[in-house]
């Protein structure tokens, strides 16, 4: 039996002992030739895109020419305003993408010896980074869409008397939601969160293309697909696969997802469900990626990606917690 790629040595280029035995000059170096890979490293004016520029070495900052702008290697990135030493950061990324499941935040703070908000924010900021990849990005060809319920847990009582049938809707929490999820077979995976799984049709018309064949489960809610794409369903009460038409594609997906929320995160449901989607979308879609490719890969999500609107100042904005 073909040996997994999971367990071959192509899948192991980095050393998280390497990542941490890095000085902040070393990580700060390839934090430049990640974000400047396009001018080899050059510096580019994150305000105008200029590039020549002043250097002040002592406090690692460029100043622009052209505007003046002074910034620093992770300036209007995800890791603007960061508080962390710039190494952290990178032995972060090493350490996120080595979970197959996923990296739990409180773990996260043990790792890097820093509060649990600290991982907490920074997790989702490299969730955001990776999930923005996909924004905007479209399905084609032999695409699978299935749903998966989660969330919105209601603990039975105590005493069977007290007991509650939670199958019916008055007796649920009214927090429970679905991902619906579309999976171009060998292709990029697009996950998105809503309220019933029907609420997803307008979604699918958007983001699968026209001509696209689909495959779906007995739910009557996709019937009206077949006036739109070439559908072809699986009844999951008689089989998983008729030869033809399966979703275990999308299924594959959802075990990921669900061991993430059983193994890792214990509770992923709520406002934050999309952003455990879309990681795990994006560890689904890079799995026969080696870990080192996946390090760069996030790294450069990273800093490509600008500060973040929902997760710089969190904590400080925050008036729920
Ligand atoms: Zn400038």
């Amino acid at each position: 039996m073909a040996q997994h790629f999971l367990l071959s040595s192509a899948a192991r280029t980095l050393s998280i002992a390497s990542v941490a035995r890095m000085s902040d000059e070393e990580a700060r170096e390839a934090f430049r030739l990640i974000r400047w890979s396009e001018t080899q490293g050059a510096p580019v004016c994150p305000r105008c895109g200029c590039l020549d520029h002043y250097a002040f070495k002592t406090r690692h900052l460029w100043k622009c020419k052209a505007c003046s702008h002074q910034f620093s290697v992770t300036s209007g990135t995800i890791f603007a305003s960061r508080k962390l030493p710039i190494r952290d950061y990178l032995f972060a990324i090493a350490i996120f993408v080595n979970g197959a499941k996923g990296h739990s935040a409180l773990q996260l703070s043990r790792d890097l010896d820093v509060q649990y908000k600290t991982a907490f924010v920074l997790a989702h900021k490299l969730r955001e980074a990776v999930a923005a990849e996909a924004k905007d990005k479209t399905v084609a060809g032999d695409v699978e869409i299935d749903g998966g319920y989660f969330g919105g847990y209601v603990k039975p009582a105590n005493l069977k008397d007290n007991r509650r049938d939670r199958r019916r809707i008055v007796n649920q929490s009214g927090k429970r939601r679905v991902v619906v999820v579309m999976r171009e077979r060998k292709g990029r995976t697009l996950p998105f969160v809503f309220k019933s799984e029907d609420a997803s049709l307008s979604t699918i018309g958007q983001r699968i293309q026209a001509g696209s064949t689909i495959f779906a489960d007995e739910a009557t809610h996709w019937d009206v697909l077949h006036s739109r794409y070439l559908t072809k369903r699986i009844n999951h009460s008689e089989a998983y696969s008729d030869g033809e038409a399966c979703t275990n594609m999308a299924e594959s997906f959802f075990s990921r997802l669900r061991r993430s929320e059983i193994g890792i995160h214990h509770h992923i449901a709520g406002p934050y469900l999309n952003a455990y989607a879309a990681e795990m979308a994006w560890r689904e879609d890079n799995r026969r990626i080696s870990n080192g490719l996946l390090y760069l890969a996030m790294a450069d999500a990273a800093l490509k990606h600008p500060a973040s609107r929902q997760w710089t100042g969190y904590w400080q904005r925050s008036t729920k917690q």
